[in-house]
């Protein structure tokens, strides 16, 4: 029995409120809605569900670039379509080929954890790639390539309405920002994709090769939430 039952149980609800807040912040809207109130609530989810959807119909059974012969599936992007986060990779690798999802292997192992130390589920942010199909040998995409897919992910992105997008690596860098700047100067440095505010970062197959590195990822991160925490309804 705790010494002061009342004093123990405002401070949960302190703690509560606070929790609460900050995840408003983030972009969460509620719990689920009463039997009254969903119908009121699904127009603007559905809206913006559909929209991911009518892109993801455009794409269709993408043939416009070479790497649509190699691929096992397109790995169209995965996570929340009213996200407040969104992250962009470079392209699926072996296992995301095969599961047809962003980061499933060992490079999103490391972002699983990274999420999971920030307090966030993958269910809530939104991951995708510059190209949506796993180049051979893991190589980087061409310029065929990634001008074919890039319009894509960027009407992901204006379907999505991130607040901020946290791009992984060279890559996703120079292909939003159009920036040959190299990440290690990048990295940590807000940046702006038209009214979104973007954060580079190392990508986590780099940072699985230099650990060492990991804690500016982390420090970046920390920006990210910050601004989240305090533009989060804006
Ligand atoms: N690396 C990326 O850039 N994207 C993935 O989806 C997986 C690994």
């Amino acid at each position: 029995m705790p010494e002061d039952p009342v004093q123990e149980l405002r401070e949960l609800t302190a703690a509560l409120e606070d929790w609460l807040r900050f995840q408003r912040r983030l972009g969460w809207t509620g719990t689920p809605a009463a039997r009254e109130t969903q119908a009121a609530a699904q127009p603007q989810e559905t809206g913006r569900a559909l929209t991911l959807k009518a892109i993801r119909e455009e794409l269709g059974d993408c043939k416009r670039c070479k790497l649509a012969h190699g691929r096992t599936h397109i790995v169209f992007g995965d996570g929340s379509p009213r996200a407040a986060l969104m992250f962009i990779g470079e392209g699926p690798g072996a296992e995301e080929d095969l599961q047809g999802l962003p980061f499933v292997g060992a490079a999103g192992q490391l972002l699983n954890n990274l999420l999971s130390k920030l307090g966030l589920r993958r269910e809530e942010v939104y991951i995708a790639n510059v190209i949506k199909c796993r180049p051979p040998g893991n190589r980087n995409p061409e310029a065929d390539e990634t001008g074919q897919c890039l319009p894509f992910l960027l009407k992901q992105i204006e379907a999505i309405k991130p607040r901020v997008i946290v791009t992984l690596g060279r890559v996703a860098t120079e292909a939003l920002l159009g920036t040959q700047a190299p990440i290690t100067r990048l990295r940590g440095q807000w940046q702006k994709y038209g009214k979104i505010k973007v954060m580079p970062t190392f990508h986590p197959s780099y940072l699985l090769r230099f650990p060492r590195e990991r804690h500016k990822t982390w420090e970046d991160m920390l920006q990210v939430m910050e601004y989240l925490a305090d533009h989060g309804e804006n």
